[in-house]
């Protein structure tokens, strides 16, 4: 490994590299798989690739970082985020964490193939974490290569950045490298190994640390290592947390529920589903983290789940992430016990987790529907238009879209046809439909909010874009066969998924019919 020479800002950033200068690190330098005990991170250096191409990055977090445009240009921007080379100050190291995974405990899991490269500090003194996935082998890797392919890095790399475009919290992604080197995937694990191209996404957050960073040290009943992690995390990021010793801690559980519950909110308003909940994909931070077998709801349904693991179970479905979260935070929970002198601020905290997922979906329901606040009797009115949206096979980003075109004074199913997925149905719930919007326009008339501030309120809370399946998978195909413009340009119309967009309308429309049960679009795998 090399120390790459650079010029322009690259030479400038500065890393402060917090989590290896505090916390205890793996004594042994074997990069051999094995349970590493006592420490929090194990040093880890990117394995080189042969051929690192930036595909695509984002100016806005090259920004944060404090990297120019020429930076980004330079040849040793593809070879550090490639994991060919390091800058001045980047301490690697892979994180050491356990988790349960569908419900159960699984052990170390650890970061496998991805390696901090350090903790820059931008030019706003903010933190951010450098992270490559797909860098190659570390001690957590067990019986898998360390490598990521494109298409599943190009999803994370597209998700994270239109999502935060969206407003929903979330880990960012600096640039997607190819690598110019094969890797061997089954994609649908049905004995049809196939080579594929592989690439590195360089993702960014304060902090990567997960609810199973806490956990694993909890398992195995380290105690005195688990306070200092807990109040590290709090020192390091939640410098605004008030008070010192167990309040503290308290405010800070309280904290990362009430976080947790924003962040699941969101997820419900603009349809998204994370398909591997498991505690190990949960961010301290209440960021949305690891991009897997992740989808989003065209047609409303709250039982779909795009992750073709949890097929059966169905855990990760989109109707169930709220529990779901709840019950991870009931594992961290757990996990604290040995940290606080009795459980009255971790019960206090899963409360809390409650108390704000049902203030913020409240709050998100009224301005999806353009109401100035959410009535108690406004519950019956959403759960009846989200069964019929179920039952009618109705878009859920075309139908809230197209609801602020109604005009409450002469209610019609016009505006709203464009997000049926079959005449049928629709023939089948239009009088259904139309009782609602009665219902509903009476509602809108006893308001008191002018129409335009009514338009305004629900286009901020309802995207006219989000990254459906489809789209991300066509710009997979394109990207394999070495067209970037699909990509290129989805992520410019995913800037702004809230504006009109006009001559971007083909990305707004339904999930077209061969999407329905293709790979990609409506299932994806874990193999990634
Ligand atoms: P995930 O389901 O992506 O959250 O991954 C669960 C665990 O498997 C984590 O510890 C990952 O680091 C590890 N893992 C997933 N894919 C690979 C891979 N290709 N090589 C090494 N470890 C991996
Ligand atoms: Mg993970």
């Amino acid at each position: 490994m090399i120390i790459v020479k650079v010029t322009g800002q690259m030479q400038q950033l500065r890393f402060d590299n917090r989590f290896v200068a505090e916390l205890p690190g793996d004594p042994s330098a074997d990069p051999r798989p094995r349970q590493v005990l006592g420490a929090c991170w194990s040093p880890a250096r990117p394995t080189p690739v042969p051929a690192p191409r930036l595909l695509a990055h984002s100016p806005e977090v090259a920004a944060l970082v404090g990297l120019t445009p020429a930076d980004v240009a330079a040849p040793a921007f593809a070879e550090v985020f490639a994991g060919n080379g390091l800058l001045p100050g980047m301490v690697p190291f892979a994180a050491c964490y356990g988790g349960h995974q569908f419900g159960q405990w699984a052990g170390q899991l650890g970061d496998g193939r991805a390696i901090t490269l350090g903790e820059a500090i931008g030019p706003g003194g903010e933190r951010w974490e450098l992270q490559l996935k797909g860098a190659g082998p570390t001690p957590y890797s067990r019986h898998a290569d360390g490598r990521a392919v494109l298409r599943s890095s190009l999803r994370e790399f597209l998700c994270s950045e239109a999502m935060h475009h969206l407003g929903v919290p979330t880990t960012r992604a600096l640039s997607l490298v190819a690598t110019g080197e094969p890797v061997i995937r089954d994609m649908f694990y049905d004995g049809n190994p196939r080579a594929e191209p592989g690439a590195v996404v360089c993702r960014v957050a304060p902090s990567f640390i997960r609810f199973g960073n806490f956990e694993i040290l909890a398992a195995r009943g380290d105690g005195a290592l688990l306070a200092r992690l807990v109040d590290f995390t709090i020192a390091r990021d939640f410098p605004e947390l008030e008070g010192e010793g167990e309040p503290r801690r308290a405010a800070w559980f309280a904290e990362v529920c009430a976080r947790t519950a924003l962040m699941v909110a969101h997820w419900m308003r603009v349809g998204f589903v994370h398909g591997v909940m498991n505690t190990d994909n949960m961010s301290i931070l209440g960021l949305t983290i690891d991009y897997g077998p992740y989808g989003w709801v065209d047609n409303f349904d709250p039982d779909w789940t795009p992750n073709t693991t949890d097929a059966g179970g169905r855990r990760y479905r989109f109707g169930h992430q709220p529990q779901v979260a709840h019950w991870n935070l009931a594992c961290l929970a757990n996990a604290l016990i040995g940290a606080f002198a009795t459980t009255a601020p971790l019960e206090a905290g899963l409360e809390r987790y409650a108390q704000v997922f049902t203030a913020e979906s409240r709050r998100m329901t009224a301005a999806k529907l353009g109401l100035t606040r959410f009535e108690d009797e406004d519950g019956e009115l959403a759960r009846e238009l989200y069964g019929l949206m179920q039952r009618a096979e109705v878009d859920m980003t075309l139908l809230f879209r197209g609801l602020a075109l109604l005009d409450p004074e002469a209610p019609a199913l016009d505006p709203l046809r464009p997000a049926f997925y079959s005449e049928a149905r629709l023939a089948e719930h239009e009088a259904a439909f139309g009782q609602w919007l009665g219902r509903y326009a009476a509602r809108l008339r006893a308001d008191d909010l002018a129409p335009e501030r009514r338009r305004a309120t629900m286009d901020a809370a309802n995207p006219r874009f989000v990254p459906r399946n489809y789209l991300a998978q066509q710009a997979i195909d394109a990207a394999e066969a070495g067209d970037l413009s699909v990509l290129h340009r989805l992520m410019d119309v995913l800037r702004r998924p809230y504006d009109e967009q006009p001559a971007h309308a083909d990305l707004a429309g339904r999930r077209p019919d061969w999407a329905r049960h293709r790979a990609g679009c409506s299932m994806l795998s874990c193999s990634s």
